[in-house]
């Protein structure tokens, strides 16, 4: 029987021996190159090693990796565990991870990442056994992504920094049992995922959140186990959170830094509307007063009363002085009176 035999090979082995004693990595067709399952065999190691500051004690039981060439080349029975876009997937309770190759290599962390974001779907399953299904995906995701260094489907804060703020984040009761699998609704639920156990991580310590995904049992979920780890309520623990994205991450500013261009636009566009009301309203006036002199038989302005004039100076009564200082007064270059040009 397999089972049994399974069973045996586990307890003979220790979490200290090599990680290809407890990891077999294969490809899943003809069409991966034995190059490249090599190359995947020698990222198990560091990989694993990486796993293991957060399951110092683990693994257990031994797993497997199948090398996919890329997403088209899953089998059909596969392709509905996997989430569009994502270089990988781990079937728990056949102790399976599935690699897509060709995504893996074009994430910007590469394979390692990839290998370790799995391997701690793996590793966690194992830590909390037999009650490793009371997990919920959004803590396992989380984990996955902070003990990996790298997030999915390039996930970050300031994917959710605005929906944060707005009261406008996916409910975590909702991210449970599985993600969505509309494209962006997915990209917030790994984001939001990563963002609330980072945080965590920061408060509390990795140990810690580890250690609260391990006491998670037939009684105690991990909601309560996140009540026991914080002294806080769940509705004051995911408050905090958002408080910090919104506040404490600074992810809104670099929204805000990232999209300036495009937000100053924005910005512009009611003082744009308010110059071009008031040059409308300016071109309105010009009309009216063109069509009321035109009305008046193309009257001049009516000429001020002579005793609002101003005064003349001009003492001698010249009238070619006069022509003379109105040409120097376009020019804005008076003569002194003495003949020379003043500064
Ligand atoms: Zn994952």
């Amino acid at each position: 029987m397999i089972l049994p035999g399974i069973l045996s090979l586990a307890l003979a082995l220790s979490p200290q021996q090599p990680a290809g004693a407890w990891c077999t990595v294969s490809a899943a067709d003809a069409d991966v190159a034995a190059a490249a399952v090599a190359v995947v065999e020698a990222e198990v190691e560091p990989a694993l090693a990486r796993v293991r500051q957060a399951f110092p004690d683990l693994p257990k039981q031994p797993f497997r990796i199948v090398v996919h060439a890329s997403e088209s080349a899953l089998p059909a029975a596969l392709r509905p565990l996997h989430h569009e876009g994502s270089p990988g997937f781990a079937l728990l309770g056949r102790s399976e991870i599935h690699l897509l190759l060709a995504e893996a290599r074009a994430t910007t962390g590469g394979l390692r990442p990839v290998l370790v974001h799995e391997m701690t779907h793996e590793l966690l399953h194992q830590a909390c056994a037999p009650w490793g299904d009371r997990i919920p995906r959004w803590f396992h995701e989380g984990l996955a992504q902070v003990v990996a260094g790298d997030t999915y489907l390039d996930a970050s804060e300031e994917v959710i920094a605005w929906r944060a703020a707005m009261q406008q984040l996916l409910p975590f009761s909702e991210l449970g049992d599985r993600f969505p699998t509309d494209p962006l609704q997915l990209r917030i639920a790994y984001a939001q995922s990563y963002s609330f156990v980072a945080w965590l991580e920061q408060r509390i310590g990795l140990p810690a959140v580890v250690a609260m995904a391990r006491s998670v049992d037939g009684d105690r979920s991990l909601e309560l186990a996140l009540v026991l780890a914080t002294n806080r309520s769940t509705a004051d623990v995911f408050e905090e959170w958002r408080d910090h994205v919104v506040h404490g991450s600074g992810a809104v500013w670099r929204v805000v830094l990232r999209d300036f261009f495009a937000l100053s636009m924005i910005l512009a566009v009611p003082l744009l509307a308010m110059a071009m009301i008031r040059r409308m309203r300016a071109d309105r006036l010009a009309r009216d007063r063109l069509a009321r002199d035109e009305a008046f038989g193309a009257a001049p302005e009516p000429m001020p009363e002579p005793d609002v004039l101003p005064e003349d100076d001009d003492v001698d009564g010249d009238a070619a002085d006069d022509r003379e200082d109105a040409r120097v007064e376009e020019t804005g270059d008076r003569p002194a009176t003495d003949g020379k040009t003043l500064p």
